[in-house]
């Protein structure tokens, strides 16, 4: 039944040289009972440890692969974005290439996406999260925070792990937004999410290329893009300055003319004065945070620069150019 039906699976490769081959030998075993079509689009996103000649190995040597290069290091959104572009799947899934997640995961949600009609997307979240104390619960407060900011609601631990229907993928390819943010992103475009539940697996090879300083940034910048509540709050926050300091002056006014009260002066005028200095800075820098990603984004500049693919001999790839 499911035999016509292709499924592509976008894998970003970072400095991933030793996991290549045997990620593809797990993904391929996996897949090959399943009576499913299948591809592999490896992005390399600017790799500097081989990764690239391992790739272009892979697809002499092995079928259903395209691996495309990028010119330098554009960031895993960035190689999802690429993927997307050139994935020709009816169902497209993204997957890591540390083999961290689970190819028998994958192949489930694949299923679990074909058994249910109404269902437009699986989103695979970590069970457990077997990060330290630190991590986890900055990853959980930040999830938190991003829903309250956002208008539509994330999946708490959600993963960029998840399969969907190339109806999904080419809504997502009609948003061309520069500074990508997938968790967003998917949260954003709505459709039947399914949530499916699996348990990381430890990194085959390699480093992890996310240090806490990264995943900070990485959530900073996910609030900023898809939300505009931080502006709001400096507006909110302006306002309640201003009327606890009208107050304040009142309080000041009595207290001076009818009470003759001394007015203590300096300290506090400092203290005020270097609060309310900072928290008009933060706000600049807020609003400085938004003009500035207007600023690239008018600029139109590519989210990604491929410098070479290298496809299997089975494989007919051509530039996937629009949604029908
Ligand atoms: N990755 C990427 N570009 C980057 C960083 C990471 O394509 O700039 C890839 C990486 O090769 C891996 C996936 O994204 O396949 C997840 O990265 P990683 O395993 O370092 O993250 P973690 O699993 O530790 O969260
Ligand atoms: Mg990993």
């Amino acid at each position: 039944m499911n035999s016509q039906i292709k499924v592509s699976f976008i894998v970003p490769a970072y400095n991933e040289v030793d996991n290549v081959f045997p990620f593809y030998e797990a993904f391929s075993k996996t897949f090959a009972d399943s009576n499913l079509l299948w591809e592999l689009i490896f992005i390399d996103d600017g790799s500097s440890d081989g990764t690239r000649g391992k790739l272009r190995e892979l697809t002499i040597n092995k079928p259903n692969v395209l691996a495309i290069s990028f010119s330098r290091n554009f960031g895993k959104e960035a190689a999802i974005w690429a993927g997307l572009n050139n994935a020709t799947g009816d169902i497209i899934g993204i997957i890591d290439a540390d083999l961290q997640q689970d190819p028998q995961d994958a192949l489930n949600m694949v299923n679990a996406l074909l058994d249910n009609d109404d269902c437009d997307m699986v989103a695979a979240f970590q069970a457990h999260r077997h990060e330290g104390r630190l991590l986890s619960f900055l990853k959980r407060s930040f999830y938190s925070l991003m829903d309250s900011m956002m208008e539509t609601p994330v999946l708490k631990d959600a993963s960029d792990f998840r399969v969907f229907r190339r109806c999904v993928a080419d809504t997502i390819l009609s948003m061309p937004e520069f500074h990508r943010f997938s968790k967003g992103i998917f949260s954003w475009v709505g459709f039947n999410t399914m949530p499916y539940a699996y348990e990381p697996l430890e990194r085959q090879h390699g480093v992890s290329k996310w240090s806490l300083f990264k995943l900070l940034q990485y959530a900073f910048s996910g609030i900023i893009s898809f939300s505009t509540k931080p502006l709001r709050a400096a507006s909110w926050l302006g306002i309640s300055l201003s009327i606890l300091s009208f107050i304040y002056f009142l309080v000041v006014m009595v207290q001076k003319t009818m009470f003759s009260i001394p007015i203590p002066g300096y300290a506090t005028l400092i203290c005020l004065i270097l609060l309310i200095g900072g928290v008009q800075l933060l706000f600049l820098g807020i609003a400085g945070e938004y003009i500035g990603r207007t600023y690239i984004q008018v600029k139109s500049r590519p989210i990604y620069i491929e410098s070479k693919r290298f496809q299997s001999q089975n494989i007919e790839h051509k530039h996937y150019q629009e949604c029908e």
